[in-house]
This record gives structure tokens, C-alpha cells and sequence, in this order.
């Protein structure tokens, strides 16, 4: 088996399959070789699950993936790597590559067609250029997956991890607390990866949570992504304002809503619990619908 950490053999392989690193799609591979085992291990793979992998490049955490799952399907948008996964993945018989934009695929179809039987997992080093994206059509299609574990920006890892009520907490956050509990496993320096980019990462696990933890009454789920992404809108601003702003409500109502809910009318978005934005969001929404 090809050590795809190895950096000659990457040099070997960009050799002879005449391939050049994508900016433009955020191909930085793993040299660390301490990196994929510890990933692969962290997500849980073992002979009852199957794995989605999401952007392979070279293959050499599908490697790892591969030979603890029951089977992998790696989904990789670059129309070069398939012919160099071919090669690197070789030893493999539980491992299908599809060669199609991430965003694009109906997963739900990929899930019932691959993997019948088996506990679905995610772990991937996203393509940073669309972590949030990935991320998000990931949980939002309430796939029937146990969790994520993904290598994503530093920076992005502390928001999307950050509980709402902190300072680093954003819409993302608050999002990815509805849907799952994120935890911050471990950081990967830059010079972990070929070409070393100019940030360091995290890899991140998020368990899918089996019920969201807050009730959002009579408001619809739309609703609640509605008004948390408007409160979120204008950061240096009050939540009142930046709500008022991006529902197009005028203030008295808005700041009768906020008392309700139990919220300071000049607090910020940043600094509100997931329990406040459910008050919130019952108070505005609720009885509307009901
Ligand atoms: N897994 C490899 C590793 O850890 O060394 C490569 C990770 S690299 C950070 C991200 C990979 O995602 C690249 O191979 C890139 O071509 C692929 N990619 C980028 N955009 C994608 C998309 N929309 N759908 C699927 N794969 C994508």
C-alpha cells in the first residue's frame, strides 16, 4: 500500500500523473502521518459503519477509513483524481469514488443505495473554501448519519464549535447547536499539510443530536433560521436593531417580544443562550402560526 503521508510519494505520484495542486479548490493534502489515524479512529469507523468521505484527493485518509469500515464512498469534484485514486486505493475493495461536486449529490440516495445495514459516519478534511456549506446541506438534510468528523480552518472550528451566549458564537454556531453537539478534538498545525497553507486547523466532531434541544412552539424551523440569522446580520448592533433590520419589524412590537422572551433590549446577538433564541422565537412566531 502506497504511504500517502510520504511527501516522495506525493512527489511520485504529481510526477507521473502530471497533476498540479487547485487553489481554486482547496487542495492541501496530509503529510502529518499521525493525522488520518487519529481522524479515522475519532469518527468511530469500524465493521458495522459506513463512512462518506467528502474530498479524498490522494487517498490517504480514504486509506485509513478503508481499512477499519465496512465500506467507504469518497465523493471527489476533481475530474484528475480518479485515475490517481485508482492507483492509491488499489487495495481496496470496499471503497467507490464518485466524481461529483459534494454539494450537488442527493445523499439521501447515496446513503439507501451504499450503505443499507450499516451506521453512517462523515469524516472528511473539508475543502475550506466550502466548510460552512458542506457542513450545513450535511445537517440540514437530516441524513441519517451518527456524526461528523471534520478537519476544518482554525477560526472556523472555535465558531462553529462556540456555544451560543460566547463571544465567538455566530449564526453558524447557533445553527450547528440545533442540530448536533460539536466538540473541538484536536488542532493541525499548517506544515501538516502539502502545499502547507497559510492558517492552521482543527478537526471537529459533531454528534447529531436525535432531538433539537430547544421547542420551538408554534414557530416553524424556517422561521427560527429566519430571525437567528437576522439577529446575527449586524453584528455591532443590538439584537433589537439588527431584528428590526432584517424582519422588517418596528421596534415597539420587537422590544415588547424581547421582555417577553426575557432578553435586555440592548443585549447582542453574540451574547444569547439557545434557550433565549427559543423564547424568542415562540414569542415572535408562535401563536402566528398557530
Ligand atoms: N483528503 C485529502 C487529504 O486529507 O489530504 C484532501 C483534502 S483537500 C483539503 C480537499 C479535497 O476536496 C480536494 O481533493 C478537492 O479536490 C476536494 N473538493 C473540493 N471541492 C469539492 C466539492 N465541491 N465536492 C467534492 N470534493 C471537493
Amino acid at each position: 500500500m502506497k504511504k500517502l503521508s510520504d511527501l516522495n510519494t506525493i512527489k511520485s505520484l504529481l510526477t507521473r500523473h502530471g497533476f498540479q495542486f487547485s487553489k481554486a479548490l482547496g487542495q492541501n493534502f496530509l503529510i502529518d502521518p499521525t493525522v488520518c489515524p487519529r481522524m479515522a479512529q475519532a469518527c468511530g469507523a469500524g465493521e458495522d459503519t459506513g463512512v462518506i468521505e467528502v474530498g479524498p484527493g490522494f487517498g490517504v485518509l480514504t486509506q485509513e477509513l478503508a481499512s477499519r469500515a465496512n465500506k467507504v464512498v469518497a465523493i471527489e469534484l476533481d475530474k484528475r483524481l480518479p485515475a490517481v485514486l485508482a492507483e492509491t486505493l488499489a487495495d481496496f475493495d470496499n471503497v467507490t469514488v464518485i466524481n461529483e461536486d459534494v454539494m450537488k449529490l442527493d445523499l439521501h440516495g447515496l446513503i439507501r443505495h451504499d450503505f443499507a445495514g450499516l451506521q453512517v459516519l462523515v469524516c472528511a478534511n473539508l475543502p475550506y473554501y466550502i466548510t460552512s456549506p458542506v457542513i450545513m446541506k450535511l445537517l440540514e438534510e437530516r441524513l441519517p448519519i451518527q456524526s461528523l468528523t471534520v478537519m476544518v480552518q482554525k477560526e472556523a472550528a472555535v465558531r462553529i464549535c462556540s456555544q451560543p451566549g460566547k463571544r465567538e458564537c455566530g449564526a453558524v454556531s447557533v445553527a450547528v447547536q440545533y442540530y448536533a453537539e460539536p466538540e473541538i478534538l484536536f488542532d493541525v498545525p499548517r506544515d501538516s499539510f502539502y502545499p502547507a497553507p497559510n492558517v492552521d486547523s482543527a478537526v471537529i466532531r459533531l454528534k447529531i443530536r436525535k432531538e433539537p434541544p430547544i421547542d420551538l412552539g408554534g414557530a416553524t424551523e424556517a422561521q427560527f433560521f429566519r430571525m437567528v440569522h437576522a439577529a446575527f446580520g449586524q453584528r455591532r448592533k443590538t439584537v433589537l436593531n439588527a431584528l428590526s433590520a432584517g424582519l422588517s419589524q418596528d421596534k415597539a412590537s420587537l422590544s415588547q417580544a424581547l421582555e417577553q422572551a426575557g432578553i435586555r433590549s440592548n443585549a447582542r446577538a453574540e451574547q444569547l443562550t439557545m434557550e433565549q433564541f427559543g423564547a424568542l422565537c415562540r414569542t415572535l412566531f408562535g401563536s402566528a402560526n398557530g
